[in-house]
């Protein structure tokens, strides 16, 4: 029987355990909290990541150990690997921790980016927006997750303000500042490469961001067969370039026709969760598949797909299941502002009926505004 070890017990842990179960495999998730919503699941051992027993507890049971969050201290990361074996390893996780190195890496390989500068005082960050000469956002390099960590600056009257909401970070976690990217549209790569070498992509996923929280994603993306090579080739480079292995997404600007990288997650990805019912294989399925060295499934996307987030707190399920192609997904969790509860999941063999069962949705639901956006790509 070989158990899988997650770190972090989100719902993209939950998600992992639901889909290895067909594949007889057992799990044993970590987290710092008692109620970590995979838990519902899959036996869970709380602990804190740094402490040497509970992590020596945790790979004393595990055959193989990922994540469900990249923020595990990458030194608890290279504790594990040198005891169990650890996907992706412990160097992607540090580059994808830390949005400055990651950039680096971006540039490195030749993959395009928007203008951006590590920052460690007010003066620097009065100088660098000067020098973008237009909007720009300022994060913080580590520890920052669905938009928490950034302030936007939309001209240089607010470098106060946002020197006085993240500049004690500056010493602690490091910030960068960014140019703002008038994008005119979200897109993501999910991707999947095996221990082997073997490198498979999910269609172009279209996504919309709400306080830089997801909001909805939508499969496949509408976009010229160039860009959607360029895109898969960025992801390719990256993961060779990193020797990854499991699932992880590449974040990307569109503007003018052209891509821009934003961020690489270093695992299962919300805009791959419409792959559970829409693919031939789903991300999570691949990505165990991926960390057990077993062959990749098929990531052949089965019509078209509309993932809904739900945040805060679980609209009606009822209208949701009513669609024909209506899958309901609840992550077990209390309410709680801002907290990705749960999503929902349409499926359509075409654009037409899809857009169709969004309106429905979004006037049950009353969330005709989150629905809006996909319904008019589906339309154009
Ligand atoms: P991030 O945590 O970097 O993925 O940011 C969350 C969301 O904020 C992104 O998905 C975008 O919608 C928005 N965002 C982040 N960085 C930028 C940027 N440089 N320009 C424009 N929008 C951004």
């Amino acid at each position: 029987m070989t158990t899988v070890g997650i770190l972090g017990g989100g719902q993209l842990a939950r998600m992992l355990a639901l889909s290895g179960a067909p594949l007889g495999l057992r799990f044993l998730v970590m987290d710092t909290e008692t109620d970590a919503c995979a838990g519902q699941c899959a036996p869970l051992l709380v602990g804190d990541y740094r402490d040497e027993a509970a992590l020596a507890e945790f790979a004393s049971k595990v055959d193989v150990t990922t994540f469900d969050f990249e923020n595990v201290p990458a030194e608890s990361a290279e504790w594990l690997a040198a005891r169990v074996p650890v996907f992706p390893n412990p160097r992607a996780l540090a580059v994808t921790q830390d949005r400055l190195v990651e950039k680096n890496l971006f540039r490195s390989l030749g993959i395009p980016v928007g203008e951006y500068a590590a920052i460690s005082t007010r003066d620097e960050l009065e100088a660098r927006v000067a020098h973008i000469g237009g909007r720009c956002i300022l994060k913080t390099r580590r520890l920052g997750y669905d938009g928490k960590g950034q302030f936007r600056i939309k001209s240089p009257a607010d470098i106060d303000a946002a020197w006085q909401a993240l500049g004690a970070q500056a010493q602690t976690v490091g910030l960068i500042v960014e140019a703002f990217i008038p994008f005119q549209r979200e897109l993501s790569v999910v991707a999947v490469r095996g221990r082997d070498g073997e490198f498979r992509t999910w269609p172009l996923t279209e996504n919309w961001h709400v306080d830089g929280v997801l909001s909805a994603s939508l499969a496949p993306a509408t976009v010229d067969a160039g860009l959607q090579a360029q895109a898969f080739a960025h992801a390719r480079k990256l993961a060779e370039a990193l020797d990854y292995v499991g699932v992880f997404a590449l974040e990307l600007f569109c503007t003018d026709g052209e891509l821009l990288a934003n961020e690489i997650a270093p695992r299962v990805h919300n805009s791959g969760h419409w792959t559970i019912e829409g693919a031939e294989v789903s991300q999570f399925e691949n990505h165990l598949r991926a960390v057990l060295g077993l062959p990749l499934g098929d990531t052949r996307m089965l019509g078209h797909a509309c993932m809904l987030n739900w945040i805060g707190d679980m609209p009606d399920r009822d209208a949701v299941l009513a669609e024909p192609a209506g899958h309901w997904h609840d992550y077990g969790k209390l309410p709680r502002a801002g907290r990705k509860v749960g999503h929902a999941t349409l499926r359509e063999d075409d654009r037409a009926a899809l857009a169709a069962s969004l309106q429905r949705i979004g006037v049950a639901l009353g969330r005709e505004a989150q629905v809006a956006p996909a319904i008019a790509a589906l339309c154009d």
